[in-house]
């Protein structure tokens, strides 16, 4: 079989372990399978943490980081079954995964399902070419630059006829409202004007699709408060390419290897002098800013993604970071306002639930409580698929909406572009961006 990602790091793993039964084919890859040892610990239904959202919420021990690695074992055994690996059981326990990373983190043996599951469509696009809809979720970075494509979603959103075609024809469930791009995307280029006196005061936004397409005021209030307190910040642009950078990741958790692997690319070369210069790189959304720390990792991409995963920080991480250092130069107060904060599953993933934390309690007047929740169920573009909507709003039921309900005046935060969709549509206030209430806490 040949593996679309780079696996070497589990070269060794389960070697000289005679019980580590290491399936007959797919090489690292299997290894990789391989580490689960069968706790079960993953099937755990009030845990505390994130794992397993679908084994929570369906009971279904095909459907736990555990079942699914059977169920991997079995296929990657069958050496002369071709269709062992497309196995209809396989392929639905492979697509309800949410890739949280849940597992990868809380898992006594850091089975990384997400990953597995990006390898696992890849050769399933290799296989059978790439379904529609999946395409479409993954162009979301080419779509979003489409000028129609505001009003195509609004005219969608707004007919139950239309969405209904959309359900039929797409799979994308009439239930769940699209995101709509924003009015005006980020117009801003900041660029670094002449050498700063302190280079550890000159700083790199990575904008992400997200971001700059459907928040672009986030964007805004991260510029303004970075450049409050007394930063140079440079948006990161390619040098000889308008086309926005993107990190890749809604084609990397599709399985769509080489565009991923192209956008990846691309994004390296722009950031590449900047982290020769020592700036750190400071980006929005935690599933971007995990997939430069880790899936870039996978991609074959040498030194410069290994540099690069160590000066990545989310926007949470830089300013936690800098009052340790003692170089953050501004008070935060609000006016006795209290927030229930909603953790994205990769900002627990890369442990950025700590900075969170951290920074927020630097805000006088604030009162805010860390809710403990797993996935909220949109996982991405998950929540928004036909045969998953009904489990995705399980998963939001289960904690999220019961303790959002439960404080209804109350502001809510959330950094996830994909939460603070699921939050809307469940009915609550937009969440907003810790970057949004940091600033207003400043201004
Ligand atoms: S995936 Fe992890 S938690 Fe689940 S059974 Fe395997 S080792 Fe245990
Ligand atoms: S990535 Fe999340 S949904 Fe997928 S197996 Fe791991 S914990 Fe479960």
């Amino acid at each position: 079989m040949k593996l679309f990602l780079d696996w070497s790091d589990y070269q060794n793993a389960g070697m000289g372990d005679a019980y580590a039964d290491i399936p007959k084919q797919a090489g690292n890859f299997a290894k990789a399978v391989a580490v689960c040892i069968g706790s079960k610990q993953c099937e755990t239904h009030n845990a505390k943490g994130v794992m397993c959202p679908s084994f929570r919420v369906t009971g279904n021990p095909h459907l736990s980081t555990g079942g699914r690695v059977k169920l991997l074992k079995t296929a990657l055994n069958a050496i002369n079954d071709d269709k062992a690996l497309f196995d209809a059981q396989l392929v639905e326990a492979m697509n309800e995964c949410v890739s949280c990373k849940g597992c990868k983190r809380e898992c006594e043996n850091e089975v990384d399902m997400a990953l597995i599951k990006a390898e696992y469509l890849a050769q399933f696009n290799q296989k059978h070419g790439i379904p529609l809809r999946r395409k479409l979720f993954a162009n979301l970075p080419k779509l979003a630059r489409f000028p129609a494509l505001k009003q195509l979603v609004t005219w969608r959103n707004r007919s139950p006829f239309i969405a209904k075609m959309t359900e039929n024809f797409l799979g994308i469930s009439a239930k769940a409202p699209l995101p709509i791009p924003a009015n005006q995307t980020l117009s801003k280029t900041e660029k670094f004007t002449s050498q700063s006196a302190d280079s550890t005061r000159e700083v790199v936004l990575f904008v992400d699709t997200f971001n700059r397409n459907f928040n672009p005021q986030v964007v805004e209030a991260a510029l303004n408060l970075l450049s409050t307190a007394g930063y140079q910040v440079e948006i990161a642009s390619a040098a000889n390419d308008s086309t926005p950078l993107c990190c890749g990741r809604t084609y990397f958790s599709n399985g769509m290897i080489s565009e991923a692997k192209n956008e990846a690319t691309r994004l390296l070369h722009a950031l590449e002098p900047h982290i020769d210069a020592g700036r750190w790189i400071i980006g929005l959304e935690s599933s971007c800013i995990l997939s430069l720390r880790d899936e870039y990792l996978k991609l074959d991409l040498g030194d410069a993604a290994k540099k690069l995963a160590e000066r990545v920080l989310l926007l949470e991480e830089f300013v936690a970071r800098e009052q340790t250092a003692k170089r953050w130069t501004l008070n935060f107060k609000l006016d006795n306002e209290r927030m229930l904060v909603h953790g994205h599953c990769h900002q627990k993933a890369v442990g950025a639930m700590k900075a969170m934390r951290k920074v927020l309690k630097t805000v006088e007047g604030l009162d805010f409580e860390l809710i403990e929740t797993s996935c909220c169920g949109m996982a991405g573009h998950f929540g928004l698929e036909a045969e998953h909507y009904e489990t995705s709003q399980a998963m939001a039921q289960q904690a999220l909406f019961p303790t959002l309900r439960a404080e209804p005046k109350v502001g809510i935060i959330a950094n996830g572009f994909s939460c603070q969709q699921q939050i809307g549509n469940g009915g609550f206030e937009k969440p907003r961006h810790i970057a949004e209430v940091l600033y207003t806490a400043v201004s």
